[in-house]
């Protein structure tokens, strides 16, 4: 049994479901992304409703356990953009994600403010997104938000480590994200990583969906992984959502 914290299912078919749940994956939280920067702030709001309704199902039709994740990414900011943070303070949910920063602007920070003071008031996991340029001082920003608001450490998962920011998240006390995807880490190296700093607060994962094409990175992980893999493939994971 495994468990995958970072896919986009709705940039997945049926039949790639069906093959994430082949190599192994049991469960999987889908994160909220929406492709294009949205003209409307209701768009988010229907494409949270489509996540928790119609993703879910589809994902309960191969046997996937599917939790989703909501929140406003940092490539997808709509204008009024508080509409969206009164929906996520108004509502319950299983988690926020993917949230972050990507260039770092203003804009950007103000809504992971805003978004990590919700979830510190409701208790929300949030898988946050480091990007893949300018990843160390992006990185450095981030961690310096979450300090500022005195973020809990256990609520959050610092997403897309590489070799660039490893040691200031693996120093932040926070969950480290491994994402293994072509184009980031190979499992390889995601192993070595979990070796280096110990089973306890990692998390492999595939952003599989929208821009990714390979699905079942976690299994390959978990294979060369061996024993500690129920720990960094299935238990920290649901430890981390509370599920
Ligand atoms: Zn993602």
């Amino acid at each position: 049994m495994l468990f995958d914290l970072h896919v986009h299912t709705e940039g997945m078919g049926l039949l790639e479901l069906k093959k994430l749940r082949e190599s192994g994956v049991t469960g999987i939280c889908s994160l909220s992304f929406y492709p294009i920067k949205p003209l409307f702030p209701q768009t988010l709001i229907d494409e949270f409703r489509r996540l928790e309704e119609f993703e879910k199902l589809r994902c309960s039709m191969v046997e996937i356990e599917m939790f989703p994740a909501v929140g406003i990414h940092p490539r997808c900011i709509p204008p009024d953009y508080e509409t969206v943070l009164e929906h996520l303070e108004a509502n319950d949910w299983v988690a926020f994600g993917e949230i972050g920063l990507e260039t770092g602007s203003e804009i950007e920070q103000d809504v992971l403010r805003k978004q990590l003071k919700i979830a510190i008031t409701k208790d929300i996991p949030c898988v946050i997104h480091t990007p893949g340029g300018n990843k160390r001082k992006i990185t450095e920003k981030t961690l310096e938000i979450l300090k500022e608001l005195e973020f809990p450490n256990e609520l959050a998962v610092i997403d897309h480590t590489s070799f660039e920011n490893l040691d200031l998240i693996s120093k932040s006390g926070f969950w480290v994200g491994l994402t293994v995807q072509r184009g980031k880490l190979n499992s390889g190296e995601a192993v070595k990583i979990v070796r280096e700093i110990g089973e306890d607060r990692c998390i492999v994962n595939s952003d599989a969906g929208f821009g990714h094409t390979m699905l079942d990175t976690v299994a390959e992980t978990a294979r060369i992984l061996g024993k500690e893999a129920k720990k960094v493939c299935y238990e920290n994971p649901r430890k981390f959502l509370g599920v």
